[in-house]
């Protein structure tokens, strides 16, 4: 039990059974807290934003508070390895190459947190990584790898159940109503009083919040990235990468890991804008193209022409930057912008700080921050 406010807080329901919702839930019920998580699909289901078996983990951004947020995210990654018994980080490195102004701008960040890295030659890195062509200086750090996702989702559900929990899967949430003692939680099955709601929607966060919570534009694409074969090295250990734009890359940047299905690679908020609930699921066959001809260009290491592609969705924010941030009885956490995995546990524990202490999330995700609305 904890206090919020004045009010004794001791049921949270939790809204939306991605990797932002469960690990809200995992959070809150490390804290005792009693726990409902609601998921309007089935466990493992393809229609939002986290399934599939990895995402890249990386510690290297250009700011200071997304290298902080990864290093704690990194600590609780390894607080649920442990607590569920499964690996869910592998780390064979990452790393960014291309325009030289923009892998340098990773390095002083890196280097503030005290987190190791190196910088390197072309030539040096080829050697190292031959299933990947550099032509800039490339900047890795051995602390990143790759979250295994799926697993991840199983872990946080499995673990808040463990602790107390319950996880609902196919119960949608209708509408949330504000009341005196806390909230009111429509759903498909019926209502749910509770005394606190966390929301974690992902790509139907305007849909659900749009009433209550005055979000800026919210832009849904589905993405497509394409698995490759691997002609050499497993997959297994491949480095996870960030190609930037500009040297001798011409075109949207790409970014690539490991994974069980080959080599995966993609561009980053590139696809079109869609409805999460009536998208077609099929990849445009020019955006196969391109990552093929890149995989031809870039990638020594895989067959080009073995390319698999899936679809994904990006919920982007007009900053690129998440949101996470609490009103009334509601704290919710949307925009995660193609690039919020690698944080899952941390988001978790900040909503969870936010839900119970009221404690505010950092000043670059909140709602009412500079440069939200002005895009
Ligand atoms: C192709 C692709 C590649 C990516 N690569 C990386 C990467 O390498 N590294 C990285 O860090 N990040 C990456 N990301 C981003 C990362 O996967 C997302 O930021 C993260 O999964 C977002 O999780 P979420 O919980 O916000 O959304 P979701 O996973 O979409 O979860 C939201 C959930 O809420 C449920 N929901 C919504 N409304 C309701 C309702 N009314 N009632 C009940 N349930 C509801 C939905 O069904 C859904 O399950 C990638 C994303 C994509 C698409």
């Amino acid at each position: 039990m904890s206090t919020n406010g004045s009010t004794l807080v001791t049921h949270i329901v939790v809204v939306g059974g991605g990797a932002m919702g469960s690990a809200a839930a995992w959070a809150l019920s490390r804290r005792g807290i009693r726990v409902t998580l609601l998921e309007q699909f089935g466990p493992g289901h393809v229609r939002g934003a986290s399934h599939g078996s990895s995402r890249i983990f990386r510690q290297a951004y250009s700011e200071d508070g997304y290298v902080a947020l990864a290093a704690r995210s990194f600590e609780l990654w390894k607080e649920l390895e442990s607590a569920s018994g499964q690996t869910l980080l592998t780390l064979t490195s990452a790393l960014d190459h291309g325009d030289p102004e923009i892998v340098n701008a990773r390095v002083k960040p890196l280097q503030d947190a005290g987190i190791p890295y190196e910088l390197l030659t072309p030539a040096e890195a080829g050697a190292r990584w031959p299933g990947l062509r550099f032509d800039t200086v490339v900047l890795t750090h051995p602390g990143a790898g790759r979250v295994h996702a799926d697993d991840s989702l199983t872990a946080l559900q499995s673990e808040t159940v463990r602790l107390g929990g319950e996880v609902r899967h196919h119960v949608a949430v209708l509408d949330i109503v504000n009341t005196s003692e806390g909230v009111v939680v429509r759903t498909s099955d019926g209502d749910i009083h509770a005394d606190h709601v966390v929301v974690a929607p992902g790509a139907w966060a305007t849909d659900l919040l749009g009433e209550h919570i005055d979000l800026p534009v919210l832009r849904t694409t589905q993405e497509q990235p394409a698995f490759f074969t691997p002609l050499k090295q497993d997959a297994g250990i491949w480095p996870s990468f960030v190609h930037h734009p500009g040297a001798e890359l011409s075109t949207e940047g790409i970014y690539g890991l490991g994974s069980v299905e080959g080599i995966k690679i993609g561009e980053h908020a590139t696809g079109p804008e869609v409805h999460p609930d009536s998208r077609d699921f099929i990849p445009l066959p020019a955006g196969e193209r391109r990552l093929i001809e890149y995989a031809r260009e870039w990638l020594p290491g895989v067959d080009a022409d073995s390319a698999t592609s899936i679809t994904c969705l990006y919920t982007v924010t007009p900053d690129h930057n998440f949101i996470v941030d609490r009103r009334g009885n509601i704290t919710f956490a949307a925009g995660f912008s193609g690039h919020g995995f690698k944080f899952t546990p941390v988001i978790g524990e900040l909503l969870a700080d936010l839900a119970l202490e009221n404690i505010p999330a950092p000043d670059f995700l909140r709602l009412d921050r500079e440069g939200l609305r002005v895009h």
